[in-house]
Parts: C-alpha cells; structure tokens; sequence
C-alpha cells in the first residue's frame, strides 16, 4: 500500500520542477493529485503522466494569485473527491535584484504569487480540511526566509512571510487536527537554480561545490520530503520548518 494511498493531494506550480517531481510521486505512493500551474502545456503534461503511468490526476490553469481560480479548484476537487487531504503551496517565483533598482510592479508580482498565493490556498482549502478535522499542508519556503543574501530583498521578504504564515495558520488549525509546516529548500536542480547560477556568473555544478554535501539537492530530495510531511508518517509534525540545503545554512564555509 502506498503511503498516501486514497489520499487527495493539491499541488501548485506542478507543471515543472519541485512540483511536478512531488506530484509523480504522490501519486505512484497511490495519491488522487490535483495539478494545478498557471500553464496549460507543462500542467496538463504532468497531469497525463501520472494517468499514462496507472494513476490519477486532475489538471487545473491556476493562477495562484486569483481567488476564483482557488475556488473553482477547491469546489471541484470536493466535488470529484468529497475531500482534501494535502495541500502543497508550492508555485513561486524567483528574483535577484539590487533593493534601489526593485520596481513596485516586481514587489507586487513576486508577493502576489509567493505570498498572497499561499494565503489564498489557505484561505480556501483549510475551511475543507477543518471539516474533515484532518489535513497536511506544506508551503514551499527557501533558505532565503531564513538568512539574509545581497540581492535577495524581495524574495527573501516573500519567502520569510511564508515562515512565520505557516506558523500562525499552524498555531490557527492544529486545534483542528490540521498540520502545517515549511520546507526551505537550497539551491534545487530547476529553473531557478539556472538562474541563480547565471546571475552568479557559475554553472551549476559550481554552485553546487559551494555546498557541504558538494551538490545542489534534486527535485526528488525535496519531493521525499514533502512526501513525509504530507504522509502519516509526520502525524505529530506542525508549525515546524523543514531545511533541505545539503547543510548550506548551518554549516560556514
Ligand atoms: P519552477 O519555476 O520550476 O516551477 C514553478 C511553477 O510555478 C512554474 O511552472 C511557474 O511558471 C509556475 N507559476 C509561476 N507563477 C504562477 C502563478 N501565478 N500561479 C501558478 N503557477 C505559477 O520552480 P521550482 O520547482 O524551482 O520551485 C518551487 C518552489 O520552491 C517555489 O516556491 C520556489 O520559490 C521554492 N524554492 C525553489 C528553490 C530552487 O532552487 N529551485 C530553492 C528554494 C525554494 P513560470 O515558469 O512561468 O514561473
């Protein structure tokens, strides 16, 4: 039996990286997935993947920043499923950027998906769980909520807002039997870590000598995590954040 099996599991951003790895194996661990990313092609291609390889999945264009696309997911994920088991908030966007030269349209876009995406998911998805009095929720943090880097303003202000939200929601639902942690993932192999790496003039694997463990961390690592928190396997787990940076943040080099 898998560790998520009958479980019903909504995961944001899924169409690439973090997301779509930890969708794949939600459901292999035999979850229901609901894939959701603002686009149509990576999205629904994740979403096919999982049914061409015997599981199930459901595909929503969901943009993280609009309360109606949240409710539109959430009624018709209840409506399909009659539940709601998991939440992972994982979309997000990434900047690096002097302070002086940070426009306010780029403040308001990165903290509208980062931030007010991770409320909204909240907002609409805990009511479900609350009646349930079960339910897991993971909100993808970084390393950048949790130390400071030149650059990192915007993104960091973001990825600190969703700390300490998960530790107030937590503190909100655990009455509930509802948990809610944050991982804060290093430099991971996608997209974001390219860019990291360009605007840091390495490669990649530069990037990852830099590291304790001498690499940057997979999407599976962090999908095994995420899988533990979403798993009964992490039941007396909430209002704790998960680092997974190959030792990064705690050990100088
Ligand atoms: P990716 O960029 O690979 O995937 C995120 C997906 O979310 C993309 O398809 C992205 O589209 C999509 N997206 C962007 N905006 C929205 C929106 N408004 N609504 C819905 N979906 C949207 O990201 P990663 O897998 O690398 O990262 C996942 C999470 O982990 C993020 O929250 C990130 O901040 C965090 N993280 C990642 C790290 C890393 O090194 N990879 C390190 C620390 C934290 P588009 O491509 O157009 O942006």
């Amino acid at each position: 039996m898998g560790r998520l099996q009958d479980k019903v599991a909504i995961i944001t951003g899924a169409g690439t990286g973090i997301g779509k790895q930890t969708a794949l194996l939600f459901a292999a661990e035999g979850a229901s997935v609901v894939v959701t990313d603002i686009h149509e092609e990576s999205g629904s291609q994740t979403a096919n993947e999982i049914v061409e390889n015997g599981g199930d999945a459901l595909f929503f264009k969901h943009d993280v920043r609009s309360e109606s696309d949240w409710q539109q997911v959430v009624q018709t994920t209840v409506e399909k499923y009659q539940k709601i088991d998991v939440l992972f908030n994982n979309a997000g966007i990434y900047l690096i950027k002097p302070l002086t030269e940070t426009t306010v349209e780029e403040w308001e876009r990165l903290m509208g998906i980062n931030v007010t995406g991770v409320f909204l998911g909240m907002k609409h998805v805990l009511p479900v769980m609350a009646k349930q009095r079960a339910g897991s929720v993971i909100n993808a943090s970084s390393v950048a909520g949790l130390i400071g880097a030149a650059g990192h303003a915007l993104y960091g202000a973001s990825k600190g807002a969703v700390r300490i939200m998960t530790k107030d929601v937590a503190a909100e639902y655990a009455p509930y039997q509802i948990r809610v942690n944050s991982i804060h993932p290093g430099y991971i192999r996608t997209g974001m870590a390219e860019y990291g790496a360009q605007m840091a003039q390495v490669t990649m694997e530069q990037l990852g000598q830099g590291y304790p463990l001498g690499r940057l961390g997979d999407p599976m690592d962090v999908a095994k995590l995420v899988l533990f928190l979403a798993s009964d396997d992490s039941s007396y787990i909430t209002a704790t954040e998960f680092v997974i940076d190959g030792g990064m943040t705690s050990i100088p080099s």
